[in-house]
Parts: C-alpha cells; structure tokens; sequence
C-alpha cells in the first residue's frame, strides 16, 4: 500500500543504472513517491558567507524530503561534501557523512568498535617497514590478510604468505603512499562471510557468502556467491552493536565465524540489494524506503500507511 503522503526522494549515487539503485527507484515509486537520480559527479557545493548550497546539473538543487546517499568508494571525498552540505541545509539523508566517512575508514571502524567492545581479527595500522617485526609478533604467524584502509567490494584484499611477500607488499604501499592494515587471517572461516543487513535496530537479513574456488574473499564482486543464513543470537546483536558503533541504521555488516566466536571485519555505508535479495527473496527495497518514511523523513511522511 502507497505511503499516506508522498515524498519528493533522490538518490545520490554515480551508478543511475546499477541494480541496487534500480531496486530502491522501483520500490519508492511503488510507494507512491516522486524520486529523482543525483548523480553525485554533477553536484558542485557552493558557500557565500552564511549561504550553503548544492546546483545539480547546473540547477539549483530542488529542497527534498529525504535523500538516499550511495556514496561508493570511487567518490567518498565528494560525495560526504555532498552529503555533509544536504545536512547542513537541513534535508534529512538516510546516512550522515560522519557515519559513511568513519564506515569508510577501516582504520577509524576499527577504533570505534573497540571502544564499544566489538571483537574484530587482531589488527595493525603502521607506516614504517621496520614495524613489521612488531606486527608478525602481535598479529602473526603468517599467513596475514594486507588490505587497504578503503578496500571495497575484495579489491586489494590479500592474503600474505611470506615474510618476504609482506616485506614487498608493505614497501610498495609505503612507497605509494597509501594507507593499509595488516591483519590476523581467519582461516576457520573457509573462504565463507556472513553479511547482516542492519535496517533501523535490527538485522532484517542476512546471507552467507563463499569465496570462488582458489579465492579466501567471499565478496560477490570477485567471484563469491551467496546463501540464505541463519543468523545467532550473538552474530544478530554483534551486527547490530557494530552498525550503531559507526552510525549508520542501513548497513551492511561483514562478519567471520571465527575459532572463539563471530568477529566483525567492517560495516559498509551502500550495501549492494541485489545479492541479498536473490538470496533470501526479502524485499530490502522496499524496506528501506519504508524506514525512510518513518525514521528519516516522518514529519514529511505524516500518516504513512502500514
Ligand atoms: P572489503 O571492504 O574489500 O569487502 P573486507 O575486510 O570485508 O574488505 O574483506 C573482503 C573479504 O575478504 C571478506 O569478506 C572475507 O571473505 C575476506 N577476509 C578479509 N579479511 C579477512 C581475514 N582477516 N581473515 C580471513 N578472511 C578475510
Ligand atoms: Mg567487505
């Protein structure tokens, strides 16, 4: 049944065609909702002394009731410009800038899960290869998972064999100047992840995915495919607690079985729809535009019908 009150909703994205984007268009129309594709690309910010705002295309930006955000990797700097100057102006968007920034950040996730008691694989941000030592010590034996502080969908996520690999691997991302983690590898978790969708305070959906054969990272991109789970008590509350540690009420929660309980590798700010929903065939589209009608945008959404 449509929403008692239409809204006027964008989605920021740089991908107009993928399926996740398809799938919330198609599900905020049936809803009755008008929605609009901004492509975060054609957004320039503007700021005149006390004045902030967005023109999209050329054209000022119209006062929207709610913005759906799918900033991807290739656009994180912008497109939370974008994001921060929409929240400046008061348009109330379904994740803050903060929140994909230090989602985004595998460095700053990590922090904020210790410090809400998250257990996570034993991790090492450093910059000097002189730390390595100091690293196989703490997070060793080998072999070790390198990965950069931004890695999405597998892309740079590798596993190291050698001390002479890592020597190689470390010095090269120095010498590119980009940041990275090293991390302890979770074998017993044979190449399989669990992804919880969190969706307001709950996991509202949840797959295993498992790595292609030959492959330890079971993202879907490179290759992984994936399975309706059940999800434990414990692995519903770590995905929970994980997701509300980096702020965001829709995510995507990235967890391993491990030896001594589940542990949480990252929260993703745009989790992909498509994989999840074949899976489990729950309506996550749908879902969210209805959590955006009444925790994003309730005031707008006055009356929505159940
Ligand atoms: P990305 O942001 O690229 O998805 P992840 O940290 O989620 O980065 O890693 C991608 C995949 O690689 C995970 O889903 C998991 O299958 C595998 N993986 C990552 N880190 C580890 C680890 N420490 N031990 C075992 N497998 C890992
Ligand atoms: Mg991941």
């Amino acid at each position: 049944m449509p929403c008692a009150q239409p809204l006027s909703l964008a989605i920021l994205t740089i991908e107009p065609d993928c399926a996740s984007t398809r799938r919330l268009v198609a599900a905020a129309k049936a809803r009755g909702h008008h929605v609009d594709l901004i492509n975060t690309m054609d957004c320039s910010l503007h700021v005149e002394g006390s004045t902030l705002s967005i023109e999209h295309g050329g054209a000022r930006l119209p006062r929207y009731d709610a913005i759906i955000p799918r900033i991807g990797a290739a656009m994180t700097s912008h497109g939370c410009a974008v994001v921060r100057q929409l929240e400046a102006i008061g348009v109330p968007c379904l994740a803050s800038a903060d929140a994909i920034l230090s989602s985004r950040d595998k460095r700053q996730a990590h922090q904020l899960f210790c410090a809400a008691g998250i257990p996570t694989p034993k991790t090492s941000f450093f910059c000097v290869p002189r730390d390595i030592q100091d690293v196989l010590t703490s997070s060793g034996p080998l072999p070790l998972v390198i990965k950069p502080l931004q890695s999405s969908q597998g892309y740079g996520v590798e596993k190291v064999e050698t001390t002479e690999d890592l020597h190689r691997i470390v010095d090269l991302y120095i010498r590119q100047q980009k940041d990275f983690l090293v991390q302890t590898f979770i074998d017993e978790a044979g190449g399989r992840d669990l992804r919880c969708v969190v969706l307001g305070d709950r996991v509202v959906a949840a797959i295993t995915r498992t790595a292609a054969p030959g492959d330890f990272r079971s993202n879907l991109h490179p290759g992984g495919h994936a399975q309706a789970a059940k999800v434990s008590d414990r692995e519903r509350a770590l995905a929970q607690r994980a997701a509300s540690a980096v702020g965001l009420s829709f995510a995507g929660v990235d967890i391993l079985r491990g030896r001594d309980g589940p542990v949480v590798l990252e929260v993703n700010s745009s989790p992909g729809l498509e994989g999840i929903e074949r899976a489990t065939a729950f309506d996550l589209a749908d879902q969210v535009i209805r959590h955006v009608e009444s925790k994003i945008a309730p005031r707008a959404c006055a009356g929505t019908a159940a």
